[in-house]
């Protein structure tokens, strides 16, 4: 009877101490799934979401709904939510008013409605 590796999830004739290969075994000592801030995986609770990127130190004092979710490089990266975008648009201006404009990149924008993302039809107006 067949058994499962523990790593690859291979059916193997034959295990070797729970592995099908000494290359699974060596990986399965190493290997440790990345962590996320809690954050980075909480459902959004907003309409409007964005993901910052941002380069040096995070202002003392970040605008509400705003969470640090992990770094990427040198770059943290901020996960921010509003009810609406002029609070997000809002609440950017302020992290880059605190960071300055340069440090500051806006990674994804996402907006939600009831039951997951929103459709993707042109949510505002270009104002020229
Ligand atoms: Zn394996």
């Amino acid at each position: 009877m067949s058994e499962r590796c523990r790593l690859c999830g291979r059916l193997a004739a034959r295990l070797e101490g729970d592995y099908c290969s000494a290359r699974c075994r060596e990986l399965a000592g190493s290997y440790a799934s990345p962590s996320h801030a809690a954050a980075a995986l909480a459902a959004p609770a907003t309409a409007c979401q964005a993901t910052l990127l941002v380069t040096g130190p995070l202002p003392p004092a970040l605008p509400a709904g705003c969470a640090p979710i992990g770094r990427t490089g040198a770059r943290q990266l901020l996960r921010l939510g509003a009810d609406g975008w002029d609070d997000l648009d809002a609440a950017i201006e302020e992290i880059a008013g605190a960071c300055g404009e340069d440090a500051v990149e806006v990674f994804t924008l996402q907006h939600f409605a009831g039951g997951g993302l929103a459709p993707a039809t042109p949510l505002r107006e270009a104002t020229a």
